[in-house]
């Protein structure tokens, strides 16, 4: 059962949602915000109580095979993707949730629409997917290094000063009708300071266990911090929707990111109210008929009611 805590924070997400372009700059938003919470040293206590919600959720969702759920995390190096994908959906089950991540692409998806490598990936009806980077590189990374549009084969009267605009309106009209097929989509913008990449680079180096997590190419993008910024703003601007909807997660403090992510993950799987299918009359009818036949089968073999073992029987007095 939920704690007092839990419940309320449930609802913590909402004030990182973003529906529409309305008013939205993304200056407004702290990347050391924690709402003043006092909620560190319960971190752990709480993203275990939401990882029980989640699994049951999680499970109902499974079990109706209707809604999938896509999870696509986006950020600059060390905001805390993994760590954050890690932690809060430790208590999943994965036989119904995918995680991908998207790295610099191959010729061979270099050799489609952008949008190809990630449909391929999409999560099944009752799934939950987790991309670890997608489709919008295509208008963070590229639009910061625009040299890269020169690799990507496009027919050069294609390519034209609207082509960021012309992404913006094709991710939306794909994400409203992945959203028209059963796709719940949430999207994370995990919002790291320069100076507390600063000293998340410095903890990589000095610790020789997390050597492998830092590279001379994060520096470089570092250098484009603020290129980055401009181009998540205008990102988030033009591809926030209802049905769609971006977090702007404040990212300096893992634990409050953590728990922010935790509660829109509930939110979106709770947002489609996924139930246990129920049966007909007729199977119904069915399984009573099974349930006798191996109740039959286990007296006639001398076993106990199975769901009342020995030990639980009560005791027969001795006279
Ligand atoms: P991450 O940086 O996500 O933690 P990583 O360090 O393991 O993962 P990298 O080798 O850094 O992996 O790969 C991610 C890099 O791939 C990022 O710099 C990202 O901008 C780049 N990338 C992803 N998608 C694209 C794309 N469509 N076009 C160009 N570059 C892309
Ligand atoms: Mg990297």
């Amino acid at each position: 059962m939920p704690s007092e805590t839990h419940r309320s924070l449930t609802r913590l997400s909402r004030h990182f949602r973003v529906t529409g372009r309305d008013g939205f700059r993304l200056r407004a938003f702290s990347p050391d915000d924690t709402r003043d919470l006092q909620l560190k040293d319960r971190t752990d206590a709480l993203l275990e109580e939401s990882a029980e919600v989640m699994a049951q959720l999680q499970e109902r969702l499974y079990a109706q095979d209707r809604w999938s759920v896509l999870l696509i995390f986006q950020a600059m190096d060390a905001a805390g993707k993994d760590g954050t994908i890690k932690h809060v959906m430790t208590g999943l089950n994965p036989r119904g949730c995918e995680a991908h991540s998207f790295k610099a692409p191959s010729s061979e998806e270099l050799d489609h629409d952008f949008l190809w490598r990630t449909s391929n990936k999409l999560p099944r009806r009752g799934h939950i997917g987790i991309f670890n980077r997608s489709y919008y590189e295509e208008m963070l990374v590229v639009r910061v290094h625009p040299e890269i549009l020169g690799r990507q084969q496009l027919p050069a009267e294609l390519v034209t000063p609207r082509i960021w605009k012309e992404r913006f309106e094709d991710v939306v009209s794909y994400e409203r009708y992945l959203s028209r097929q059963g796709v719940v989509i949430r999207k994370f913008f995990l919002y790291v300071s320069p100076e507390e990449q600063r000293r998340r680079f410095l903890e990589r180096i000095a610790e020789p266990d997390k050597h492998w997590k830092f590279s001379l190419g994060d520096l470089h993008e570092r250098e484009f911090f603020d290129d980055y910024l401009a181009a998540y703003d205008d990102v988030i601007r033009h591809t926030a929707s209802p049905f769609a909807p971006w977090y702007v997660v404040p990212a300096d403090h893992k634990w409050f990111t953590r728990l922010v992510v935790a509660s829109a993950v509930i939110e979106a799987i709770e947002s489609v109210q996924p139930t246990f299918p129920t049966v007909d009359a007729k199977t119904l009818r069915q399984l009573k008929a099974a349930e006798a036949a191996l109740l039959h089968e286990a007296q006639a073999a001398g076993l106990p009611r199975p769901g009342r073992t020995r030990a639980a029987r009560p005791r027969r007095r001795r006279s």
